[in-house]
């Protein structure tokens, strides 16, 4: 192929992976485009907004209670909870053309089997937070998943759509219970936890999600620790499993096909960093991986080397999101 034409077609293809959307991770949301903004009016808060005013801005999902328990299970210091957020190709909704899509298809023809046959060798389980049109296209993947009998499915959305750029909350509602029930169906259990497509909470989301019935929701990101969501001043019953933009692999990495640096050994030292201060502060340690993207074969080798290395340290409890939520919300003298 003539070369100019070629670095034309590279450069094409690099600013296509460019304009992919981001997945649970608001930095990415600047890389989205203009319709995933919010189209419900929020109100800004300004310099002429009264304590009132700003006190009500804040409030709709904040940290109530500190939920930690003084051990977890037995006797434990720390619980570690290994999330996935299995978007595949749904994030290249706007441009679902073939070499972009294949990108996300590697969740689940490569990615999902690899990382559940490291979870067999490691005997942990973890939680899969799923788009329910994610489960459509790859029915094999999800009865994988289930197979193995130790793993959690969530709510991430139905075709990990953007929340708060719906614009119109009848119809955020309903998304909502359109992916519970699929969901639901497709696993033969109710989900009991959520997390939202894109960080994307709306003004309204939190409601949607309390009405809903949710045990947790693992969207927020306001502590290190599992506390009882506060909505509007009020104690609401749902507890947060918060997650941290430090233990999330797409903010490194970013789409898996651009190569990006840095290298997955510095990554491990950052989540070896996080888990070693969990133990340390008895809390937890969430986190918050993308099959297709942390999947990579040199990046999973480095999750190997992290479960590894924090089996090693002993007093580790290795549960799902529904374990940790359940142990957490009973009353304790
Ligand atoms: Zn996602």
């Amino acid at each position: 192929m003539d070369p100019s034409r070629r670095r034309l077609e590279c450069a094409l293809l690099f600013m296509l992976l460019g304009l992919l959307p981001g997945c649970s991770s608001p930095r990415a949301q600047p890389a989205q485009p203009s319709r995933e903004q919010p189209a419900a009016a929020v109100n800004p808060i300004t310099v002429d907004s009264t304590e009132e005013q700003i006190r009500r801005s804040v409030g709709t999902a904040r940290v109530g209670r500190k939920l930690t328990p003084r051990t977890w299970p037995n006797g434990a210091r720390v619980a570690v909870c290994l999330t996935f957020d299995v978007d595949n190709e749904l994030l290249q909704r706007a441009n679902p053309l073939p070499v972009a899509l294949s990108v996300g298809e590697y969740g689940a023809t490569t990615a999902v089997p690899r990382i559940l046959d490291l979870l067999d060798r490691q005997q942990v389980p973890a939680t899969f937070f799923m788009p329910a049109m994610s489960a459509m296209l790859h029915p094999d993947m999800l009865s994988a998943i289930l197979a193995r009998r130790r793993h959690e499915i969530g709510i991430h959305g139905w075709i990990h759509e953007f929340w708060p750029g719906i614009g119109d909350a009848a119809k955020e509602e309903r998304l909502l219970s359109q992916s519970i029930e699929y969901l639901a169906r497709a696993t033969g259990k109710r989900p009991v936890g959520v997390r939202a497509p894109s960080s994307g909470f709306g003004p309204q989301t939190f409601d949607f999600v309390r009405k809903a019935g949710f045990l947790y929701d693992s969207s927020l990101l306001a502590a290190d620790e599992p506390y009882e969501i506060v909505s509007n001043e009020q104690p609401s019953g749902v507890i947060e499993l918060p997650i941290s933009e430090v233990g999330n692999d797409y903010v490194y990495y970013g789409e898996t096909a651009n190569g990006a640096l840095p290298s997955p050994d510095a990554v491990f030292a950052i989540y070896k960093a996080e888990f070693d201060l969990a133990f340390q502060e008895r809390t937890m340690f969430i986190l918050t991986q993308h099959p297709h993207v942390g999947g990579r074969r040199s990046r999973i080798v480095q999750l190997e080397r992290l479960i590894t290395y924090i089996k090693s340290r002993g007093e580790v409890w290795f549960a799902t999101m529904e374990q940790v939520a359940n142990y957490v919300r009973q009353p304790r003298p």
